[in-house]
């Protein structure tokens, strides 16, 4: 190990702050990571209520393809990945069916796309390019899309930035972490720990004062941490909300561009059956038995589920994403079960009492309630590219930026962003 005086305090003990921790203190930095919660993961936070099984994922679950710093972290772990398998599902107006996605004009969809000269939002671009009637399903379909796998408004997401994200996704490689994300995070403190990293817990910094030579990090219970450096790596949605850390001086051009970024919510709906009933040929189910289901799309006010398959559970996951998600504040977890359990009727064609009297075990897990993530992940609008570039620019070369929702490439809003986000900045303390 280098042996490396400057201190460095990091915020926030997600993916980003937690690998930046990890990579500093290899590379002989002295490093203390300040975390509101009371544990590592942030946003990849994996629990087991009482009632359950087995552990739940809160948060992020997939790795959505063959991604190289979440691969390499996990084999450094020495955990196991389980690859996402079974049969999407869709019922629509009623109907059952196993059609896909994106209808027949699809092709026609990426060939307007493509030939799109300057970026505009994706709603604007359906508004020009397929605003006739006879495009009413494709239309639906791209909306349901953009809001529920991106998390964002159609208004204000970049038709550039999903037309790169259609043309490069992998759908079908797709994983899990056996255990869970939070073994992952809680190996790589453990890491930190054996390299004499500090942490602090439910510490939540509320000010950075900062000169060319220090920087004080004051937190709620009034500690004052010092340091040479400080990696700020708290969700963009927090960063958005007025006044939750206080810099003095003031670093106004920053927080215009962190503005200027798109930030989605997501409701996340964790049911554990007593079995896995879909699995049965019930005449209710059309004397369809769904035996390999893997997700299940459709019109139903909470439109996204899946299974756990190929693994042997009876958790069932409803995911309600994008502007519907952001107005589902404030609602009480009995409130969310009778909307899945209202979903789940229509889907399945049961009564909601026979929805209701299989259940084991539930939990609604709502991030924009979260104090420490006001929402789900960030997604690119037409102005985030150059937003982006302001905010990864040191303040100084005292002040960092990281976490998903500054990284460049076309994995923005998972945990690969938020790894290869703190990795950046790692790179660029070393020079
Ligand atoms: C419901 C949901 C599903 C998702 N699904 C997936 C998925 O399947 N796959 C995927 O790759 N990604 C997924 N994501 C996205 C992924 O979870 C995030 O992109 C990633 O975890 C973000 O890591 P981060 O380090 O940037 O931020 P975070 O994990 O949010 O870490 C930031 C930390 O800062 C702390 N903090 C906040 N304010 C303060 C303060 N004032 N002082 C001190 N600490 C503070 C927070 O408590 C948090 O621990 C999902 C996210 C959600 C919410």
């Amino acid at each position: 190990m280098t042996i490396n005086k400057t201190r460095v305090v990091v915020i926030g003990a997600g993916a980003a702050g937690i690998l930046c921790a990890k990579k500093l203190s290899e590379n002989g930095f002295s490093v203390t990571v300040l975390e509101a919660k009371a544990f590592v993961g942030g946003r990849a936070h994996t629990i087991q209520p009482e009632g359950f099984s087995y552990p739940i994922e809160t948060g992020a679950e997939f790795i959505h393809g063959d991604l190289p710093i979440t691969k390499s972290l996990v084999k450094e772990a020495g955990l196991s990945l389980i690859k996402v398998e079974g049969q999407s599902w869709h019922r629509h107006n009623g109907q059952l069916s196993t059609s896909q996605y994106f209808i027949k004009e699809w092709d026609l969809l990426m060939e307007k796309l493509q030939a799109l000269k300057h970026d505009i939002s994706i709603g604007e671009f359906l508004e020009k390019e397929f605003s006739d009637s006879r495009f009413d399903a494709l239309r639906r379909s791209v909306i349901a899309f953009v809001e529920g796998y991106d998390a964002a408004s159609v208004s204000r997401a970049s038709a550039f930035a999903l037309r790169e994200e259609w043309l490069n996704e992998d759908f079908d490689a797709q994983y899990r972490i056996e255990g869970g994300y939070s073994k992952l995070m809680n190996y790589l403190k453990m890491e930190c720990e054996k390299n004499s990293v500090s942490f602090s817990f439910s510490e939540e910094v509320k000010e950075i004062q900062w000169d060319k030579n220090q920087v004080l990090v004051r937190t709620k219970s009034d500690k004052v941490y010092e340091s040479e450096k400080v990696i700020i790596t708290i969700p963009i949605g927090v960063l958005q909300a007025k006044d939750t850390i206080v810099f003095k001086p003031e670093i106004k051009d920053r927080f215009e561009a962190i503005q200027k970024l798109g930030y989605g919510s997501v409701v996340k709906f964790l049911i554990e059956f007593k079995e896995k009933f879909w699995e049965s040929n019930d005449p209710f189910n059309d004397g369809v038995g769904l035996k390999k289901l893997g997700f299940f799309f459709s019109d139903a006010s909470i439109p996204t589920w899946w299974t756990q398959y190929p693994v042997n559970s009876a958790l069932f996951t409803g995911w309600l994403a994008g502007p519907k998600a952001e107005e589902y504040k404030f609602k009480s977890q009995e409130e969310g079960l009778a909307e899945a359990v209202k979903a789940l009727a229509y889907i399945f064609g049961y009564t909601e009492e026979v929805i209701r009297s299989k259940i084991k075990a539930w939990k609604i897990v709502n991030w924009t309630e979260d104090i420490y993530s006001k929402g789900a992940y960030t997604y690119a609008t037409v102005e985030a590219p150059q937003a982006r570039k302001q905010l990864i620019k040191p303040v100084n070369d005292i002040i960092y930026f990281a976490g998903e929702g500054l990284f460049e490439g076309p994995e923005g809003g998972t945990v690969e962003a938020a790894f290869g986000s703190g990795l950046k900045v790692v790179n660029e303390l070393k020079a």
